[in-house]
This record gives structure tokens, sequence and C-alpha cells, in this order.
């Protein structure tokens, strides 16, 4: 668990201007979600707080760590994919322990994550299936278990439910918020649907072109809107 601090981050990808000082205090073990139209800049922002993008300023506090110039896998996060890639040959079990066993970790600390992330995932039975053999919402557990088995301080997911059908979409989003109650970790979770954003979080960051154009609790956007967009974004239908 940590507390994240982002101050006047920057990006861009040649003459274009993705990220244009953003600034953000996400409190210990809260769930933000970053909410906004697509191209607005949401990935790059998770992407650079993971450490998957040369920053052109600003810089990330993870607690009190300064970890801009870290390499992503030293930052204790971990991320969930939008187009999660599981591997098709390996086994779920092994689709779980694969990156723990990489980073040199000792067989009974393995089975001992891989068996609790699979208890909270409910997962516990599919340990021998193979991706082919599961739904798409049995996959998804197993990327998420992927991050889980890491027991990282910080969760990203990228519009992780975002492939799913919309009555799976729901039963998800109910699972990711008892989840986070349950591993009390800071979450920030990228969506452009309102709905999901204002039923999950504990506060909402509102992007709008590679700015943010408000932060705040789902009540406060709704009977506050900062401008226009906000109050434009919210109130639209999906
Ligand atoms: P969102 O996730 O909100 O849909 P992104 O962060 O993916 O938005 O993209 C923001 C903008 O940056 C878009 O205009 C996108 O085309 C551009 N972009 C993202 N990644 C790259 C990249 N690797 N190279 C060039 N342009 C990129
Ligand atoms: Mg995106």
């Amino acid at each position: 668990m940590a507390a994240i601090r982002i101050d006047n981050l920057r990006k861009g990808f040649g003459s274009l201007e993705v990220l244009k000082g953003i600034n953000l205090d996400i409190a210990d073990g809260e769930f933000v979600c970053f909410l906004g139209p697509s191209g607005c800049g949401k990935s790059t922002l998770l992407r650079s707080i993971a450490g998957l993008e040369d920053l052109d300023g600003g810089s990330i506090h993870l607690g009190d760590r300064d970890i801009t110039d870290v390499a992503s896998a030293k930052r204790d996060i971990a991320m969930v994919f939008q187009n999660y890639a599981l591997y098709p040959h390996m086994n779920v079990r092994k689709n779980l322990s694969f990156g723990l066993a990489l980073n040199g970790m000792k067989r009974d600390e393995i089975d001992r994550r891989v068996e609790s992330a699979a208890d909270i995932l409910r997962i516990k039975e599919l340990l021998a299936r193979k991706p082919r053999q599961l739904s798409g919402g049995q996959r998804q557990r197993v990327a998420i278990g992927r991050a889980i088995v890491r027991e990282p301080k910080l969760f990203l997911l990228d519009e992780p439910l975002s492939n799913l059908d919309a009555g799976l979409r729901v039963t998800m989003r109910v699972e990711l918020a008892a989840l986070h109650e349950r591993l009390g970790v800071t979450m920030i979770y990228v969506t452009h649907d309102q709905v999901e954003a204002m039923t999950l979080s504990d506060r909402v960051v509102v992007l709008d072109k590679g700015k943010v154009s408000q932060f705040g609790t789902p009540l406060e956007l709704f009977y506050q809107p900062a401008n226009l967009f906000v109050a434009g974004f919210i109130g639209s239908p999906r």
C-alpha cells in the first residue's frame, strides 16, 4: 500500500503534447478512476506511473520514494492491461507463478502466493487448465491474479473489463470493488465509462486533453461539476 504523488508530469510523442502538466495526490488505499474520452491521455498517464514511458518532465512519488527514474520492474507496481495476454501453452498455475519464478523467488513463497490469489479470485479449481479452456471472465481473473501474486503497493488497471460482455462487466465490477476492499491496496482504474467510474471510485480524476479537469468524489462531480466538460461528460448517456 502506498500513496502516490504526481507533480507537473509532462509527456508527448513527437510534436503531440499528450500530458500537459498533471498534478495528483492519491491517498494510501484509495480507489481512483481516471475517466475521460478516448485519446485524452488516460493510458499514457497510467503507463507513465508504471514506468513504461520516457517522461518529458515532472516527478512521481510512491509513498516517500521518488520513483521517477526507477525502472518499471522495481517500482512495486502491477498493471493489468485491456488486451491482457495469458501464456496459451501454460496452465493457470504456471501463468500465475511464471513471473515470480523468473525473479528467483523460492518455491514455497510462490506456492503460498498462488494459492492465496487463486482463493481470493475463486479460481482454485481452474489451476490445471489452459487459457483456452477458460471463459472470458475466468481469463480476466487470471490476468488480475498475475498482478495480485506480485503483492504490489499499487495496482494499475487499464480498461480491464472493456472486452467483456455487459453482464459480465457488471459482475466483475462488483468483484473488483470486493477485491479492493479485501487487499486494501491503492488502485488506479482507467475507464471511459462514467457509470463504471462513478460506482467504483472513492474519487475520480476527469481528464480532458491531457489535463486534470476535476478531481473529486463521485458526488462532488455529480452535484458540483467544475466546468461544462465535466458536467457534459458525467451527465451524458453512454
Ligand atoms: P486514452 O487512453 O485516453 O484513450 P492514450 O493515452 O492512449 O489515450 O493516447 C493519448 C494520445 O497519445 C492519443 O492521441 C494517442 O494517439 C497518442 N499516443 C499514445 N501512445 C502513443 C505512441 N506510443 N506514439 C504516438 N502517439 C501515441
Ligand atoms: Mg487507453
